[in-house]
């Protein structure tokens, strides 16, 4: 049985940063082959290359402000009005002491001109201005480079690509940029008892629901769900579907069967088809949690219970597939949180507790969601955190404080 943090390291060792493809930030004729229309898309995938500026921003010199582009040390009180100068084209009238050119937000500073008085500063009356003394040189100016200088780097490989990132891109005019091509996941049920979520229960049976769950999670931390099916509990119908799998995925997630079982029979088809690095986790929920490689794929034996494959998702599979992303931080963030009330763990594994955190006068507060138990998958709903409580801890009080992880915002 290996330790949650040895086996975060030894999944993390075989996972691979998958290949950079072309992504496009609109065009969606830019489509790699391996790619749906929507991975073409820059939006949300991890940068593969570092970005720079290729020229000043702004180019020339710009009005910050609608208003009246002057020379500062011109003294004169009554100035004579130019020609207004828009937005979009280059200034074609020079200013000379005692004029001023009326000029729009984004305008090019004419020549001559080195300030510009906002308009609701000026006294204006038939053909001719009264500035107000005190104007500064490069008052409401945006000087060349003032957003970004030539040769600047903008955006560093391993950045995630979100709405800004869009933004710059397109400021850069670059269209296509290189990013990290999303794992594709396939999704195994395995159990005699599941029936479809469409179909009417009989006795002892259970609708699946940890094959939607778990493709909702990987599509959640960006990932493709490319393949899904479910397999009763017999040795060749499993195996024939996880070969299957690892046709479509570059990692296959399993559900059920990896416990202690006699129809638990993931772990020895693992050991046929790769490499199983390890079949139990000092870990609660979900004890069995199985990782195997074969070649470059992953495959993870998730364990049956609902709470327990959607917890060890989160904790184990998770960063992996961020890894894939080109992702450099693939952890939550974590904060220490205050408990409100007792909480009594399993002593004899590290144990991550669902819970609802929030920010209440300078501290993190957190509350658990009831009843852990690995069946109640109400205990995950709502909860945006996960409590670490370490092994051997056998009673925390209201009031003791605890390492959390932050699953979403608080
Ligand atoms: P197992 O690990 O296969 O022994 O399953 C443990 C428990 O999880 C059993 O009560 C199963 O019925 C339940 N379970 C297994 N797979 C699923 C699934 N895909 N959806 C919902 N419950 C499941
Ligand atoms: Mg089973």
């Amino acid at each position: 049985m290996v330790q949650v943090e040895e086996a975060l390291q030894t999944i993390l060792a075989h996972t691979p940063v998958l290949e950079a493809v072309e992504a496009s930030l609109v065009n969606p004729n830019l489509r790699d082959s391996q790619l749906s229309g929507d991975d073409a898309e820059a939006m949300g995938l991890i940068l593969a290359e570092n970005v720079h500026a290729e020229s000043d921003l702004p180019q020339e010199p710009r009005s910050a402000v609608d208003g009246f582009a002057v020379v500062a040390s011109d003294k004169a009180g009554e100035r004579h009005v130019l020609p207004e100068i828009t937005a979009g084209k280059p200034a074609a009238i020079r200013v000379e002491p005692g004029t001023v050119a009326p000029i729009m937000t984004g305008g090019v500073l004419p020549p001559g001109a080195d300030a510009v008085v906002m308009v609701e500063d000026v006294e204006q009356r038939d053909g001719i201005v009264v500035i107000p003394p005190g104007t500064r040189a490069g008052q409401h100016v945006h000087p060349v480079g003032a957003d970004m200088v030539r040769g600047q780097p903008v955006l560093a490989a391993g950045t995630r690509i979100g709405p800004a990132e869009i933004g710059l891109l397109a400021t850069l005019g670059q269209v296509r940029v290189k990013a990290h091509r999303v794992p594709r996941v396939s999704v195994l049920a395995t159990g005699d008892e599941l029936v479809d979520p469409w179909e009417p229960l009989g006795p002892g049976q259970v609708h699946d629901s940890n094959r939607y769950a778990l493709m909702a999670a990987a599509r959640e931390a960006g990932a493709r769900t490319v393949w899904q099916g479910k397999a009763l509990d017999d040795e060749a119908e499993q195996e024939r579907l996880i070969r299957e799998a690892l046709d479509h995925g570059d990692v296959v997630l399993t559900s059920g069967g990896v416990s202690m079982g006699t129809r638990d029979l993931i772990k020895p088809i693992l050991a046929r088809l790769g490499t199983v690095h390890f079949g139990r986790v000092n870990f609660k929920p979900g004890k069995p949690l199985t990782f195997a490689t074969a070649g470059e794929k992953l495959i993870f034996g998730l364990p049956g219970y609902p709470v327990s494959s959607l917890v060890t998702f989160e904790v184990f599979v998770r960063p992996a597939l961020l890894k894939m992303q080109g992702r450099r931080d693939v952890f939550r963030p974590r904060v220490d949180v205050e408990l409100e009330h007792e909480v009594k763990p399993d002593a004899s594994r590290a144990e991550y507790q669902r819970a609802v955190i929030r920010w209440e006068e300078g501290r993190f507060l957190a509350k658990t969601t009831g009843s852990q138990s690995s069946s109640r998958l109400l205990s995950m709903s709502g909860a945006n955190g996960l409590l670490l409580i370490a092994p051997g801890t056998e009673r925390l009080g209201a009031g003791s404080r605890v390492p959390a992880l932050l699953l979403a915002t608080v």
